[in-house]
């Protein structure tokens, strides 16, 4: 692994920017107002099932006066399946109400005032100062990136506050708007919560994580290490070819299972386990 954490921050961003060049923000919106009710919707929601909402919700809901029109119960049953609806609602309606009759109607642009809307915490003030004035505010935290960033050895903080506190030192404030749907985009496509694809991640080398599942393959005894790919034996379905060969023969159409290197390090086989199998098509 290369560098003190700057050095490798420089380079996470670098590589990051490259692959993902077409990195956005999830939620639908044509405007700040839209944007902003998306986020309150997007509360322990995914952004598909946010964007499905809003794709009717939006077409309802103009302005800030028509959801202030609507009475709760109503809108608690437009937005019932993001989940929390009570509470969204809520808030939605007090945003709502100081927009209209304090900032004439439209979404304030400083980070001072959009906090004194309903239920605007930092993550959503930053995301919409961010995505729809293209203020550099802060670093979003959510979820992804609260993981990726532990896991990438860019902060040790688990409250997102400290962690973005830390990324807003690291990160230059000209990536602060794009540094987060970067690091979403890498942590849904690859450093997955559960199962991160380490063998296929572009941050490997710059990775502690990574780094502490090399040390666990090296770690245990000579007979419980992984079997390398190609000490792999392949049955074959083909019946003129009879039963097991090794490696695989021309004739197997299928390649070989990717060697997965995280599963290997984690679930090391038994010693006296057989060898793993596999079947070519
Ligand atoms: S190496 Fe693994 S843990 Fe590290 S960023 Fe990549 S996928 Fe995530």
């Amino acid at each position: 692994m290369i560098g003190d954490t700057a050095t490798r921050s420089a380079e996470i961003i670098r590589r990051l920017k490259k692959t993902y060049p077409d990195a956005h923000c999830a939620l639908q919106h044509s405007n700040a107002f839209e944007l902003l009710i998306a986020t309150i919707l997007s509360a322990q929601c995914t952004d598909e099932r946010v964007n499905i909402v809003t794709s009717t919700l939006f077409r309802k809901y103009r302005s800030p006066q028509d959801f202030l029109a609507a009475s709760q119960t109503e809108l608690e049953n437009d937005i019932r399946s993001t989940g929390f609806f009570r509470n969204k609602a809520k808030n939605i309606r007090a945003a709502c109400e100081r927009i209209v009759e304090v900032y004439g109607g439209k979404v304030p642009d400083s980070m001072e005032d959009i906090l004194t809307l309903g239920g605007v915490a930092r993550k959503t003030a930053n995301v919409v100062l961010g995505n729809a004035f293209g203020i550099a505010s802060g670093v979003v935290v959510d979820t992804h990136v609260s993981r990726l960033s532990q896991r990438l050895g860019l902060t040790e903080a688990k409250q997102p506050e400290k962690i973005e506190a830390d990324l807003m030192e690291l990160v230059p404030k000209k990536h602060w708007i794009m540094f987060p749907h970067w690091m979403i985009f890498h942590g849904r496509q690859v450093c997955q919560a559960r199962k991160p694809k380490c063998a296929s991640c572009v941050l490997a080398d710059l990775c502690p994580y990574f780094a502490s599942l090399e040390v666990d393959t090296k770690t245990i005894s000579p007979a419980a290490r992984p079997t390398p790919p190609q000490a792999l034996t392949f049955l074959c379905v083909e019946p003129t070819l009879g039963l097991a060969h090794a490696p695989a023969p021309p004739r197997c159409a299928a390649p070989p299972p990717p060697f997965d290197r995280l599963a290997q390090s984690t679930r090391p086989r038994p010693a006296a386990a057989a060898p793993p199998l596999f079947f070519c098509q």
